[in-house]
């Protein structure tokens, strides 16, 4: 049998061998990080050592960092801050941002799913009163970045607070909190080589945070309950691995993935690349091909040993249609027919390759099903 494929890496990496070293000693070793005494004293430093790394990442030193339970409740307890404001989010946001507040305003975005600028400048300008604005900074179903130093400028002007889930950019490519300019700054330990269920919001240490939980006084109060030790010892060696290669991760992964969509575009000029248009991760594309159902393709790959996504489909596995791909204007059918390939640091020519002999059939089945239409 040919060994599986793994081309999902948007919606987790693997846990990097350092990661799992670091993440066995600290489960090897007994102290809690609030107790006084020596055994308590080598676990917070653990947990200090895991903070600087993320604070170095970010290149963001005097950042605040409050260690989570993920991605999703890092953008809730962001949110959490400003429960009173006007929530303005971009119209392409992961879910636990979207869901997150009742009263948000969801901004428009272009066909390659970028902001529209100017639309944020007027909304802002219209609401006339201290807002909130949360723009991510690389998307998860198409890799689109957004211009988030520019909508930080825009939205600072209007005396908005400005929140950015960078989850998806984190690892993938340079992410300097000083060319940013953002108040506050999610990330998630899974999308960058470090273990599920940790997380971490960083935040401009005068916003002084308020808890969304209760009955504790670990993370200076800002997040009650025993840390996650090994988890953030994890986070915080993934996020040192992440520094490293950050400089190089579009290139080498990007020459994967050009040279994926090449192949497509010369082979299957029918099927369509979402975003292409816009500045995108290297890691990911995103394939529509008219016509056939996106889980009948990631059910077809999946038979062929490659593991791709439907949609965003890093919640519950169940596929809906896409929000992103709706904003950015395609209908039900259109939406309904797009896969995520996200590559990782390690793929190789040999996996591209295994996925473009598989998907070219999908993509034959596609062309012949519209020209007997
Ligand atoms: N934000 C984005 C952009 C994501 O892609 C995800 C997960 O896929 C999250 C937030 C949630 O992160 P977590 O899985 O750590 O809760």
């Amino acid at each position: 049998m040919r060994a599986a494929v793994y081309l999902d890496h948007n919606a987790t990496t693997p846990v990097l061998p350092e990661v799992m070293e670091a993440m066995s000693d600290a489960l090897g070793a007994v102290g809690n990080p609030s107790s006084v005494h020596r055994f308590g004293r080598g676990a917070r430093a653990v947990l200090e050592r895991a903070r600087t790394s993320l604070t170095a990442l970010l290149e963001w030193p005097d950042a605040e960092v409050i260690f989570t339970s993920g991605g999703t409740e890092s953008n809730n307890l962001a949110h959490h801050q400003a429960a009173k404001l006007r929530h303005f989010v971009t119209s392409v946001e992961h879910d636990s941002v979207r869901a997150c507040v009742g009263l948000s305003e969801h901004l428009p975005v272009d066909a390659d799913g970028v902001l529209d600028l100017e639309a944020l400048d007027r909304r802002l300008s219209e609401h006339g009163a201290p807002a909130w604005l949360s723009v991510m900074l690389a998307n998860n179903e198409t890799g689109v970045i957004q211009p988030v130093a520019e909508a930080a400028r825009i939205a600072h002007a209007h005396g908005a607070l400005v929140h950015c889930d960078a989850v998806q950019a984190a690892g993938k490519m340079p992410v300097r909190w000083d060319l940013l300019g953002v108040d506050l700054l999610t990330l998630s330990a899974h999308k960058i080589g470090g273990p599920p269920g940790v997380g971490a919001l960083l935040a401009r240490p005068e916003l002084s945070l308020s808890a969304q939980l209760r009955g504790g006084g670990q993370e200076r109060g800002r997040r009650p309950g025993t840390e996650n030790l090994p988890g953030i010892a994890g986070f915080g060696v993934a996020a040192d691995v992440a520094a490293a290669r950050a400089a190089s991760y579009g290139e080498k992964v990007g020459a994967l993935r050009d040279g994926l969509e090449d192949h497509v575009r010369r082979t299957a000029p029918h099927a369509r690349i979402f975003g292409s248009g816009a500045a995108r991760l290297a890691n990911t594309t995103c394939l529509g091909l008219r016509g056939l159902a996106a889980e009948t393709q990631v059910m077809a790959l999946d038979l062929d040993g490659i593991a791709v996504s439907a949609g965003s489909a890093c919640s519950s596995g169940k596929v809906s249609a896409s929000h992103v791909l709706r904003a950015m204007g395609l209908d039900d059918a259109a939406a309904g027919s797009a896969i995520r390939v996200s590559l990782g640091w390690d793929t190789t020519q040999h996996e591209v390759d295994r996925f473009l002999e598989s998907w070219s059939k999908l993509a034959s089945r596609a062309r012949d099903k519209a020209s007997a239409a």
